[in-house]
């Protein structure tokens, strides 16, 4: 039996037992998760957890860093991922926005999505794609010809979002999409995450804003050090005291403690699926 092969009929996105390394930093350790087909899925953790380096993993993005998989496997829908460079990992139907609104700055709205679509199999798909970002995002048509770099930072968040979905993904890869945004315009792309997500595609969300990820995730895991030490459906994780105050930062009214992720490792047994 190949141990490296996903298991047969695992829909959905499963990573199993990676391990990650950047030289002779151990970034990740055994980390296990699932994301089900149609899914919003959460993981959680402070500074340095190894969020990014989990989604840089699951898109073949991870070399770009000078890192590399040590050990596990990466499957989404039945197929293999691990091992396949970024543009094969999008070719399957998986696509990351990465961390910082990364838009083509000196490119206008219009040719940042374009070059989102360079993936889309022709044309007509990528008309299709096109029109249907555009329903999304209604300000990306009206500023179709500016400058990325002179939208906003939510309008940059919306162009980056958009430009991944140019490739149609049905699994999106979203790192911290509401990072340094104003409420209001955080409460946006949420809504917008939970419209692309009804629409049919799944959705990994690394996310530091822990209260904004428990309401878009039906479940969440939590980093530390590279490790999941917990895990279960958000519902859950919000109702137990201890969790919520260690791990979560949602705080009650007499509590003081700053609303942060702790830094320290509890032992706390895994909840499971
Ligand atoms: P943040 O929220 O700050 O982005 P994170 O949870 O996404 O944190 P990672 O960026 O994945 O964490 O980092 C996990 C660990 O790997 C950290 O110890 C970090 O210093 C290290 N690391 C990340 N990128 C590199 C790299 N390119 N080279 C060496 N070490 C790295």
């Amino acid at each position: 039996m190949d141990v490296t092969a996903p298991p047969p009929g695992d829909a959905g996105l499963a990573v199993r037992d990676l391990a990650v390394n950047y030289g002779p930093v151990r970034a990740l350790r055994e980390v296990t998760l699932r994301v089900p087909p149609g899914s919003i899925v959460a993981v959680l953790g402070a500074n340095g957890a190894g969020k990014s380096t989990l989604l840089r993993a699951i898109s073949g993005t991870l070399r770009f860093h000078r890192g590399s998989v040590g050990g596990g496997v990466i499957s989404w829908a039945g197929t293999r991922l691990s091992g396949l460079p970024a543009p094969a990992v999008v070719a399957r139907g998986v696509t990351q926005v990465p961390e910082g609104r990364r838009v083509f700055a000196r490119m206008t709205v219009e040719e940042n999505l374009r070059a989102g679509g360079l993936g889309a199999r022709g044309a007509k798909e990528s008309a299709a794609a096109r029109e249907e970002v555009l329903a999304l995002f209604p300000v990306l048509a009206e500023r179709a010809h500016q400058r990325a770099g002179l939208l906003s930072g939510g309008e940059q968040q919306m162009l980056a979002i958009g430009r991944a979905l140019m490739a149609r993904p049905s699994m999106l890869l979203l790192d911290e999409p509401t990072l340094g945004l104003a409420p209001l315009v955080a409460a946006r792309i949420a809504q917008t995450v939970k419209e692309i997500n009804a629409r049919g595609t799944s959705v990994l969300l690394i996310e530091q804003n822990v209260t904004l990820a428990m309401s878009l995730a039906s479940y969440a895991y939590v980093l530390e050090v590279g490790e999941v030490v917990l895990e279960g459906p958000t519902a859950e994780l919000a109702a137990g005291d201890e969790v919520r105050r260690r791990y979560l930062g949602i705080t009650g009214p007499q509590d003081e403690e700053p609303r942060k992720l702790a830094p320290a490792r509890l032992k706390i047994a895994r909840w499971s699926a």
